[in-house]
């Protein structure tokens, strides 16, 4: 069976990166009917933000990425909290003691720090230099037994190391080069990310790990790990890292890239995975390359995924893509009769946000059909819910009470209003500027002042749409109720 995992640290928010990270295992899972599973990995204790864990879990939930094994979830191979498993770790250490992959250093911070200023003066790399691999077994025990402290390291090989990466192919690499043993289990009995990753991903039956290429040259070290204990290695993926559209890297300098971000700003979960994955290939169609973007459901999009068909090199972010996908979610969402109710509840929320101090006067419209009504009409204009919000379309919802206009006015809209009610059905654009127009011919009304009032009485606008765009938007009888609230 496919069982795949996301591993973040909490050490911050999800952001674009880690999203990617997720989904494509997500993705590859679902086109599998395999497993997803979210594994926190909390081992570094000083690193841990309050809550991030808490919010990651939110965030993947509502990206639409369903968890089918993790802390909340629970399953069979839990906890899946690596804080939670120390006791695991330290008996998995044991393994790799008992067999001599594995050995305790007595070594202090004072001296590893002055190997670390010695290497930096003679301009070489840092690395630890193994010394306590060479502790006999009776010195090890007297230093144990008087009690100083200890950690575990791993014996590193010095040989060149290599695995078939599914997207980059062949890596070797020798990391006994750049590093020495490295640590496995520190003093405090926590342990370090490469032990962890590696005896959790054994228990825990992943066949395959997707993962960001920063991990990739670690990753010969945890081939070495699995050798150490006789295990099976899962099958590696590393995938690129992500760029901003200008070929920088992404970070939080170049703007927002939470998720939260993006869900704060009225982007659609959808909308945001079909923009993630523009980028860097990984599907059997080409979806960069389509000539008209469609915002794919994520069925369509784990139908398409595969693997071997994701980029080795770095993919980049176009920015100017997300509205674009936005607007097309928001689209299928009010062409949808499943969801638009929850779209039209979206929009109250977001009116009495917005415009709070005039729910409670009544000012504010806020009937279901209207707002139907009012959604259609804005398929093809806006790309955000929030558009709808906006200076300009603020009328549609508030109904102004406050006008500063001369009377000398009122007569010819009086004349309009019943001119209106005489309308049997709701009128087009073209109709009504038709209408207006020989209105104000009949009548020996100056068309573009008058224009002006009309548009102030409906909407408080000094500028903005055009009347007859407005009547469009507000329908007759809310038309003619503005005229007649100006008149009383
Ligand atoms: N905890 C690591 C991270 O935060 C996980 C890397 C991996 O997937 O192995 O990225």
């Amino acid at each position: 069976q496919i069982r795949v995992r996301f591993a973040p640290s909490p050490t911050g928010y999800l952001h674009l990166g880690g999203l990617r990270t997720a989904l494509y295992n997500f993705l590859y899972a679902k086109k599998h009917n395999g497993k997803f599973i979210l594994r926190i990995e909390d081992t570094d204790q000083t690193r841990i933000v309050a809550g991030a864990t808490e919010q990651l879990q939110n965030d993947l939930e509502w990206s639409g990425i369903e968890i089918d094994e993790g802390p909340m979830q629970g399953g069979t191979f839990g906890p899946y909290l690596q804080s939670q498993r120390l006791k695991i770790y330290r008996e998995e250490v044991q393994t790799l003691l008992d067999n001599g992959s594995a050995y305790h250093c007595f070594c202090t911070d004072n001296r590893l720090q002055l190997l670390r200023r010695e290497a930096l003066r003679k301009q070489e790399i840092p690395k630890y230099d193994n010394k306590c691999r060479h502790l006999t077994a009776h010195a090890v025990q007297n230093r144990l037994d008087k009690g100083e402290p200890s950690c575990i390291r791993f014996k590193i090989s010095d040989n060149e190391e290599s695995f078939e990466d599914l997207i980059y192919g062949r890596i070797s690499y020798n990391i006994s080069l750049n590093e020495g043993d490295p640590v496995i289990l520190k003093s405090d009995g926590y342990p370090t990310y490469h032990f962890a990753n590696v005896v959790d991903d054994h228990l825990m039956k992943i066949s395959h790990v997707l993962r960001g290429a920063e991990w990739q040259i670690s990753t010969t070290k945890h081939i070495q790990l699995y050798r150490a204990f006789k295990w099976e290695p899962p099958m590696f993926g590393h995938l690129p890292l992500l760029m901003n559209s200008d070929g920088t890297k992404l970070s939080k300098r170049q703007g927002d890239i939470r998720i939260g971000h993006y869900r704060d700003s009225h982007i659609f979960p959808l909308a945001l995975l079909n923009f993630i994955v523009q980028s860097g290939g990984g599907f059997t169609k080409d979806l960069e390359k389509h000539l008209k973007p469609k915002c794919y459901s994520i069925v369509e999009l784990a139908n398409q995924f595969d693997i071997s068909k994701i980029n080795s090199h770095s993919g980049k972010l176009m920015a100017d893509r997300l509205l674009e996908f936005n607007r097309l979610e928001l689209r299928n969402k009010i062409e949808d009769a499943k969801q638009i109710s929850k779209l039209i509840k979206e929009v109250k929320d977001l009116l009495k946000s917005n415009f709070s101090e005039r729910v409670e006067n009544n000012s504010l419209k806020l009937d279901d059909a209207y707002i139907q009504n009012i959604l259609q009409w804005s398929c093809n204009r806006i790309s955000k819910l929030s558009d709808l919000i906006s200076k300009n379309l603020e009328f549609i919802w508030v109904i102004p009470t406050e006008y500063n206009i001369d009377k000398s006015s009122e007569s010819s809209i009086d004349l309009l209003k019943n001119e209106l009610e005489k309308e049997e059905t709701e009128l087009d654009t073209e109709h009504l500027n038709a209408m207006l127009k020989t209105f104000c011919k009949d009548h020996a009304i100056k068309y573009g002042s008058f224009m002006r009032t009309l548009r102030y009485v409906l909407s408080g606008l000094k500028e903005g749409p055009s009347v007859a765009e407005m009547v469009v938007i507000l329908g007759k009888k809310n038309t003619i109720e503005r005229l007649d609230l100006f008149l009383n």
